[in-house]
């Protein structure tokens, strides 16, 4: 090891860095709103929004980013480069902030109103009724017209009304079951169906079901699909899945079904599909399709991710080269000026017009496979199946009152919908949501059901400003009252007995005393009469703060630290990163994470960098100019100095705006091309280890750590493994000294986030180690290019920086009697059965938890979870947040049908899925999927329906959306990629899912689709269905995905709209290349802009817009999120999945 001070700082560098505009720069910010203010968190407050003019954040101190300020450089003599660890210096001492925290400040006193129960799932279900044969794939026997198959109509759901709660459910047979949106006209005949009155305008009527399948033949025609579902071999068994078994409760199917259900879907992805018709969003380097996309001058800076994977994947171009956007080829020419051509008028929002649309996309160009049809005519007409549109603009309708989470057993409405919370002694849905919130009592039924039994957990989730934060509860020296036996935590859920003296644990039965000062007495109903003074009485989460025999090694917690690693190679300088990191940390440091916005944050600082050496830096505040330290060799990485490498802020601000001034400079010339990564994540985890403290690295790397260093890798990309049985090893790291480091780091809190800017395969699979043991985040800027991904970037490291978090976390989730905790989904480590430990834990990160039967559960007493998590918070006090849930029991699977969540069943199966590729083969997790689903549906089908036709296909109400999801799932990137779509984004894509809560992947799967037609009041328009189909010609759409958004222009889009929006009445001068829109002074424009906003500042990462012109080549990456039609990769459309659906779940049935 040596320390030495030679370096890079000696030599004047007086050139501009290239590479880099100021332009690009400048502009961005707006300013910095009080942190913490508003609900969606700190980076709602960046208004990027109006970009060029806001005034910009506080004036950074220096000029732009541009290079040359001399002064403060050239004193950076070596004279004051330390050679050797510097004396050690007091340590930072830094008073361990209290909270003020006043105890008496609950406003819970008083009864709370009870709200009706409008959200009781209503009894009802929705049936799909075809002719048996007209379901089957294949030749069969030609359907009878549609008469006959047809379910008769089905009452409409009331709007909100507590009527629901009890109906009797039973009664779902062919009779008039109840409830479904559709009218129920009769079926319309063929596509042209029926008028589908779906929302809008009076409220839903009843619904027909049925399919317009009338003619004979397969009902999808399409060569295509016969592909899709072959039928036959080979099956596949379902021992295979090696991960642990999907199903809920138990481990085995029932006996699988016979051949065909493995088959589906098409297991040789990206091959097999057939490339001409619709080229995959970017097709493998080569084909002459593909071209645009490919090498040549970078990317266009705005092309975007072709698919939900790469925020950015574009190939690369010249180092350097700015690039200027590939002439755009137009298609403006193509389409004749008209206005209202056949394709039509801007469509209204109602997405329900059966009737406009023939089965096929209404214009031409690429269409998309699902139409290669001739031969049918006759197709399930999409209109007739059920819409996730109609479904979330349902709930939205019935919901008006706020959501209070009093009763037991009730499931909160919809993601999609706005509402308000009032905690009444249940978790809040943005806290916990359940998959069920009626479980079966004994294993058997689970078993039968298939029903995953989970919850999905966002401990320290920011709510909005018109809700109550949990309060913060002491209960003393004594720390937290807790159940003597199981330890669960002091919650309504335990019963007072004795007068008071003693209480019953609600999980485990367990009689304990209570301590002297915490007895009071009890009323009539043998409630303590303090009971709504105290949140841990009353509410279902709060906080209590922790004593010292919470805190490890029984002291109190140093506040944390945050240290900047930032790659310095070639690359890096080039790309114009660290120029923009260090630029902008200038002045995010006086954004650090604080509990009280009128105090300064006690988060300490830190900064390092690196290429294939590390250069560590003394900012303490005495000095005039920072200090490096060089430490060359890595192969046994330590701290070369104590005193100085963390600071306060605003004690060393000068010291430390020097420094970010000098390091672009220093390294502006640097030729050196490799990194290390392993002693950069070692170098952070040994200065909170000299420090004592927890706290978190924001590293900023480049390339694939080549150079000689401990955790070196090598490049093993091999497309040629996608699809066979070895692709798993592709997500595995390849070597095991990340799982090593990260169960340090874990050990110490150190929590590691890693934004990555890689031109070429870096490994994201082994590079994620620490990130996703240690509760960190992953950022990937592929071609990362300052002009176009700075913004992105940018709003990104600062809502990380700013964002509320824990750290040196642990979580542990106590469930009653009957059910247990068996398995975890998330960003963390677990080094027992029981713990997750959360090097750090912040607001945006979910963990998803399985329940299992171990006993019966029952009806009367509900299956209770408390799940608690010991942080510290920002401020280093040490806390314990506990979220209660109780849900109901049921020994009739009806009762458990009625009362799911199929948003967060998708988001507990995506998580199995994605992990599940670790260890077995793509095509079986599908497989395994596609069969646990069919198991559901037909559980439900055998025992809840009422008898009927085999040829109708029925769906539980709750889950009518299932397949759709489902589908999507099947379908997504990670299960069945494209050729374009990288090893490094899939593994990417999944990690990242593993901690989304249900919002986020309910976006990701299934986008928002918005059709800007007339944007009055503050409504949002009513989305439309995810297919090319329902895509007017005459309109502009904005698609949301939760990683992107992209604005859509059809061709003939009128010309009041494009002057509104763009400023230009003509398609052809839209410029493509735009990343962000003109704010021009319209309402119409105004409204679009604040839409816009309000997404990003929904989303806990920035999405970048995109603008598409229809029949533009970068269409086709717009064109993968329509993920109701079939896939450029293989993946089936929502017809086709649901008629393969329906065979599967007609062969368990017979
Ligand atoms: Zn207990």
């Amino acid at each position: 090891m040596n320390v030495n001070q030679q370096t890079p700082m000696a030599s004047p560098y007086g050139q501009p860095q290239p590479g880099y505009g100021q332009p690009s720069y400048a502009p961005l910010g707006g300013g910095y709103p009080a942190p913490y203010a508003p609900y969606n968190g700190p980076a709602s407050a960046y208004q990027h929004g109006a970009p060029p003019q806001g005034p910009a954040r506080a004036p950074p101190t220096s000029a732009p980013p541009a290079v040359s300020s001399s002064q403060g450089y050239s004193q950076y003599s070596q004279g004051d480069i330390q050679n050797g660890p510097p004396p050690v210096a007091q340590p930072m001492q830094r008073p361990a902030v209290s909270q003020p925290y006043t105890p008496g400040a609950m406003n819970l006193s008083g009864p709370h109103p009870s709200y009706p129960q409008q959200y009781a799932v209503p009894p009802s279900m929705q049936q799909v009724t075809n002719q048996m044969t007209g379901m089957q794939i294949g030749p069969g026997p030609p359907p009878t017209p549609a008469g006959p198959g047809y379910a008769p109509p089905l009452t409409s759901q009331p709007p909100i009304s507590a009527a629901y709660s009890v109906a009797a459910p039973p009664s779902y047979t062919q009779g008039p079951p109840p409830v479904s949106a559709d009218p129920p006209q009769p079926p319309p005949h063929s596509e042209a169906g029926g008028p589908q009155p779906y929302y809008g305008g009076p409220p839903p009527p009843q619904q027909t079901f049925p399919p317009s399948f009338s003619s004979a033949g397969p009902p999808s025609q399409a060569p295509g699909q016969q592909q899709s579902f072959p039928s036959g071999p080979p099956p596949v068994p379902q021992s295979t899945y090696t991960g642990p078994p999907p199903p809920t409760a138990q481990t085995s199917f029932p006996p699988p079904p016979s051949s065909q259900a493995s088959s589906f879907p098409p297991t040789a992805p990206p091959s097999t599909a057939p490339p001409a018709q619709y080229p995959g969003p970017m097709p493998p380097p080569g084909p002459p399709s593909q071209p645009p996309f490919q090498s040549g001058p970078p990317p266009q800076s705005q092309l975007p991710p072709t698919s939900m994977a790469q925020a950015n994947h574009l190939p690369p171009g010249p180092p350097g080269a700015m690039q200027q956007p590939p002439p755009q080829s137009g298609m403006q020419g193509g389409y004749p000026p008209q206005q209202n051509g056949a394709f039509g008028q801007v469509r209204g929002p109602q997405p329900g017009y059966a009737g406009q649309y023939p089965g096929q996309p209404s214009y031409g160009g690429p269409a998309p496979a699902p139409a290669p049809a001739a031969p049918s005519q006759k197709r399930l007409d999409p209109d007739s199946i059920p819409s996730p549109i109609q479904v979330i603009e349902d709930d939205k309708a019935k919901t008006s009152e706020p959501f209070t989470t009093g009763v037991r057993g009730q499931a909160p409405p919809l993601v999609t919908t706005n509402f308000q919370v009032k905690d009444q002694g249940n978790a809040s849905p943005r806290f916990v949501r359940c998959t069920a919130y009626n479980m079966p009592c004994t294993a058997d039924m689970a078993r039968q059901s298939q029903v995953p039994m989970a919850a999905v957990i966002k401990p320290l989730a920011t709510l909005p400003p018109d809700e109550t934060p949990p309060y913060i509860v002491d209960h003393g020296e004594g720390g937290p009252i807790r159940c003597n036996r199981c330890k669960a935590y002091m919650c309504p859920y335990m019963q007072f007995i004795e007068g008071g003296r003693r209480f019953q644990c609600g999980f485990c039965s367990c009689v304990t005393d209570v301590p002297p000062h915490y007895f009071q007495h009890l009323d009539h109903t043998g409630k303590r009469v303090d009971c709504y003074d105290r949140p841990e009485l009353s509410a279902g989460s709060y906080e209590f703060l922790a004593t010292v025999d919470y805190c490890k090694n029984n002291k109190l917690p140093q506040p944390p630290a945050y240290i900047f690693l930032i790659d310095v190679s070639y690359n890096a300088v080039k790309s114009g990163m660290v120029n923009i990191v260090c630029q902008e940390l200038k002045t995010l440091l006086d954004y650090l994470p604080r509990e009280n916005p009128d105090t300064d944050s006690v988060v300490r600082v830190g900064f390092i960098t690196y290429n294939k050496v590390l250069h560590f830096y003394n900012v303490k505040s005495s000095l005039a100019q920072p200090q490096m330290l060089v430490v060359s060799d890595v192969s046994d990485m330590f701290l070369p100095l104590l005193d100085g490498f963390l600071v306060n802020v605003s004690e060393s601000r000068v010291v430390i705006e020097s420094l970010l001034e000098q390091i672009p400079e220093m390294f502006a010339d640097t030729r050196e091309t490799e990194t290390v990564f392993g002693p950069v994540i070692q170098a952070g985890l040994e200065a909170l280890k000299a420090a004592d403290c927890a706290g978190k690295l924001f590293v900023f790397h480049t390339s694939l750590p080549i150079a000689e260093a401990p955790g070196k890798l090598k490049n093993r990309e091999d497309k040629k493994l996608v699809g066979t049985d070895k692709e798993k090893s592709l997500f595995q790291p390849q070597v095991g000294f990340y799982g090593s480091l990260a169960k340090e780091c874990v050990a110490q809190g150190c929590c590691v986030d890693l934004f990555l800017f890689p031109n070429q395969y870096v490994d994201v699979a082994t590079l994620g180690v620490v990130p996703v043991s240690t509760g960190g985040s992953i950022y990937k800027y592929t071609y990362f290019q300052a002009q176009a991904d700075c913004e992105r970037f940018l709003n990104d490291l600062r809502r990380d920086v700013q964002k509320p978090m824990g750290f040196d976390a642990v979580m542990r989730v106590r469930t009653s009697t009957g059910i247990r905790a068996t398995d975890f989904f998330g960003s963390f480590y677990m080094s027992n059965t029981t713990d997750v430990e959360l090097a750090g834990l912040d607001c945006d990160k979910t963990v998803t938890v399985e329940f299992r039967h171990d006993d019966k559960l029952s009806e009367e007493t509900g299956a209770l979870m408390q799940c608690a998590v010991l942080y510290t918070s920002c401020s280093g006090q040490r806390r314990l947040r506990v979220h209660n849930m109780a849900v109901n029991c049921c020994f009739q699977l009806a009762d458990l049908y009625r009362n799911c969540e199929t948003d967060t069943i998708i988001n507990y199966f995506s998580k199995y899925a994605y992990r599940s590729v670790l260890t077995t083969p793509t095509k079986t997790v599908r497989d395994t999927l596609v069969n646990q689903c069919a198991q559901i549906l037909s559980c439900y089908r055998k025992n809840c329906a009422s008898p009927s036709s085999a040829g109708q296909l029925i769906l539980p109400e709750c889950m009518k959306l299932l397949p759709v999801y489902l589908n999507c799932v099947l379908k997504s990137d990670m299960l069945l990629p494209g050729g374009d779509v990288s090893l490094d984004d899939r593994a990417y894509l999944r990690q990242l899912l593993s901690c989304m809560d249900v919002a986020e992947s309910h976006l990701f799967f299934y986008p928002r689709l918005l059709p800007l037609v007339k944007l009055e009041g503050d409504s949002l328009p009513v989305a439309v269905r995810n297919s090319e189909e329902r895509l007017s010609k005459g309109g502009v759409y904005l698609l949301e995905t939760g990683l992107h958004l992209f604005l859509w222009v059809g061709a003939n889009a009128q010309q009041e709209l494009l002057l509104n929006i763009f400023g230009t009445p003509t398609f052809s001068q839209i410029d493509p290349n735009m990343t962000s829109l003109p704010i021009l002074d319209n309402p119409f424009s105004q409204r679009l802009t604040e839409i816009v906003e309000s997404f990003r500042a929904q989303r806990s990462r920035y999405m970048k817009l995109m603008v598409v012109k229809q029949e533009d080549k970068a269409e086709l990456i717009f064109k993968h999120f329509l993920v109701e039609d079939k896939s450029g990769s293989g993946g089936a459309s929502y017809v086709d999945f649901l008629c393969h659906m329906h065979k599967e779940i007609r062969q368990l049935l017979s």
